[in-house]
């Protein structure tokens, strides 16, 4: 599906000329240094000709953009945690098969659908700031290996439901040759309609022809399919499109990546993951800061742009926003947050301007094509997945390139708390690509990782000429320099304290990336928790100070480990001391409050006979029999007597 049309950027860029004259708009005072109309090629009388015609379409593109961007009436808030409720054994089956195969709850995430509303996470300043009308277009580029439909589905939709179309060139899709049934034909199908709606759009918007209220009810129904579907793609030449490459076998990440960019057309790459959600004009801060000072004279900037990249709960679907943080690393090779250097925020201009990041996550960046060409892409001999990242980060800087964060640009990420995918044989190819980069690009500081990680002296590197070939021909400066210029904070940072925040979102095994919550921690008045129907309550096993304990049934008494308190962040505690937790999915435990949510976050209603919920586990508090020293399990949340439980004010 490669456009071999040397005129077509031509024909795009001169239209959004015409575009930008006709609407008037000064673009000198519309962005920052954005000099795009010194290229303006004065072709006026063309513009004037068809500017009645102009008006006319831009009304029905402006019509038919909301109502391909429809969104389903959004769910009240209060019930997204609904979405999460296990009601009989196939919602059971669902969510196991899900955690296997895609290490997330599958089960909310389908519930949730193609579309949804998410929080807008960003500064209150973003909403305000200017940005040029003419802008790169972009060509999003999206990689997936076995992934969960849905979630696919969600990530592309997003995209159309948030993106204003006229910057997007293109979605690719690049299958790395799933093996999860029928997923490859699936997507096809779904994209096949997409497209079709998209030209179907655009044949309307040119002829004038139309038949409006048809058509939103079939662009709305996200199940009306072409009756081709699953053969052509219904790609345009000019228009946006959906396109679906696979790879004849198993690539990795990292060559996926090319293969994608080696397909693309758009003028910047924006490499995103599968499981993502973008939010709120989240294209145009990056395209406007990659095209500053670009000009007829350049084709493309030398700078890799980051969007922040925002929690989704991979066991809740919560989205959250991620803090003001940057990329670092540690000499183990893995990449960490670090809080911004002080004196990074002085004023709340700031928390909107681009923020310098020594290195990137990986899953989500833009940058221009031509300049991804020159700086060497990425390393072919990479497999799977890891040690990407901090190379090209590392290169970006060392041959004269940088990488920014853009704060008014948020898009959301399911962090999971393992990869679900192995390559074949178990070896360790993040070592593998970490120490090809390290004997590339870190100079003699090879032996510092060394001394960390005495496995990284014997990993097979495989031929490094190329790479190295690269370092010389772009003249790039020394790690040494690296170090001094751009992170000078790596051997500060890493016993600086971290915020509690932080330290979260660098801890893989801890809760990593669960809900953070601002409200202030109250305690609510103390009560019992009766199983409805009976004179037992929930009791702890052991004294209230003992972790790890499991919980019992027990005569109704009033002592010390029968008094619950609620705080204003939905824990459940005994005594103030311990903490409620479902991170065990049979049997609840108290545990320490870690102050997260997930597993420690309870809902139920006030009062008499209520089902006691987890929104991590989406099971409820339940036993098998109503007797004394029955150990309180984590059940199915049906109507059952065995899950209702009174909360009795003491
Ligand atoms: N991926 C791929 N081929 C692979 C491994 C991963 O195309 O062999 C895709 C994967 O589906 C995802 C992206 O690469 O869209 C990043 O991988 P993942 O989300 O597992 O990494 P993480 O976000 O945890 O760093
Ligand atoms: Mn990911």
């Amino acid at each position: 599906y490669r456009y071999i049309n040397t005129d077509e950027k031509d024909k795009i860029k001169n239209n959004d000329k015409s575009i930008a004259f006709l609407e008037g708009k000064d673009l000198l005072d519309d962005g920052p240094r954005h000099n795009s109309l010194d290229r303006f090629d004065g072709s006026n009388w063309k513009v004037q000709r068809n500017r009645e015609e102009y008006q006319k379409k831009m009304m029905l593109k402006e019509k038919f953009a909301r109502v391909l961007g429809i969104k389903k009436p959004s769910p009240d808030p209060a019930l997204d945690k609904e979405f999460g409720i296990i009601r009989n054994a196939e919602d059971v089956q669902i969510r196991t098969i899900g955690y296997n195969h895609h290490a997330f709850n599958t089960l909310i995430s389908q519930r949730i659908g193609n579309h949804r509303d998410l929080p807008d996470t960003r500064n209150k300043l973003c909403t305000a700031q200017k940005y040029p009308m003419i802008l790169p277009k972009a060509s999003i580029i999206i990689c997936f290996y076995n992934e969960h439909f849905e979630t696919l589905m969600r990530s592309i939709h997003s995209i159309i439901d948030r993106t204003e179309l006229q910057y997007l060139r293109e979605i690719i899709l690049v299958d790395d040759y799933s093996d999860l049934d029928n997923l490859h034909d699936n997507v096809l199908k779904a994209i096949n309609g997409i497209n079709q709606k998209m030209r179907q759009y655009e044949e309307m918007i040119e002829t004038n022809n139309v038949d409006f209220e048809g058509i939103v009810d079939y662009i709305n129904d996200d199940n009306a399919l072409p009756r081709d579907a699953g053969k052509t793609q219904h790609l345009s030449q000019d228009g946006f499109n959906v396109k679906l490459f696979r790879t004849s076998k198993r690539e990795g990440l990292i060559r996926a990546r090319l293969f994608g960019a080696e397909n693309s057309v758009g003028d910047v790459l924006v490499f995103l993951d599968s499981h993502i959600e973008v939010n709120a004009d989240w294209l145009r801060p990056l395209l406007a800061r990659l095209s500053e000072g670009v000009d007829g004279s350049m084709e493309y900037s030398t700078r890799a742009v980051l969007p922040i990249i925002d929690v989704i709960n991979a066991d809740t679907f919560e989205y959250t926003a991620s803090p003001l943080v940057r990329g670092g690393f540690n000499w183990g090779l893995h990449f960490k947050w670090d809080n911004l250097p002080k004196g990074t925020i002085v004023s709340d201009e700031d928390y909107v301007k681009p923020i310098k990041s020594p290195t990137m996550a990986g899953g989500l960046f833009a940058i221009y094509r031509k300049y991804f060409e020159h700086i060497g892409k990425y390393d072919r001999d990479m497999d799977v997945w890891g040690g990407e990242n901090l190379e090209i980060s590392f290169r970006l800087w060392m041959c004269g390139g940088s990488l920014e964060m853009i704060p008014c640009s948020r898009v959301g990420h399911v962090f999971r708390k393992r990869r679900p995918y192995g390559f074949g044989e178990k070896e360790d190819y993040m070592l593998k690509n970490s120490m090809r980069m390290a004997h590339v690009w870190m100079d003699e500081y090879v032996q510092k990782v060394i001394q960390q990680n005495p496995l990284a002296a014997q990993v097979d590197l495989g031929d490094l000429t190329e790479r190295r070939a690269l370092r010389n021909r772009l003249q790039c400066k020394s790690f040494k320099w690296f170090l001094e210029s751009v992170y000078p904070e790596l051997e500060k940072s890493e016993d600086k304290a971290m915020s509690k925040r932080v330290a979260a979102l660098n801890d893989p095994d801890k809760n990593k990336f669960q809900p953070w919550h601002s409200r202030k921690r109250n305690y609510t008045d103390s009560f019992q928790i009766r199983l409805k129907k009976t004179s037992l309550c929930i009791q702890s096993a052991k004294d209230i100070k003992t972790k790890n304990s499991g919980l019992i049934l027990a005569n109704c008494i009033r002592t010390l480990n029968q008094i619950w308190f609620q705080t204003s962040r939905d824990e459940l505690v005994l005594g103030r001391t311990l903490c409620l937790d479902a991170v065990n999915t049979m049997t609840p435990l108290l545990g320490k409050c870690h102050e997260l949510g997930g597993s420690q976050e309870w809902k139920h209603k006030s009062g008499a006979a209520s089902p006691i919920y987890n929104t991590a586990a989406g099971m409820c508090l339940g036993v098998e029999r109503a007797y004394r020293s029955e150990p309180i399990l984590m059940v199915i949340c049906d109507n059952q007597p065995n899950n209702q439980w009174d909360f009795v004010r003491t």
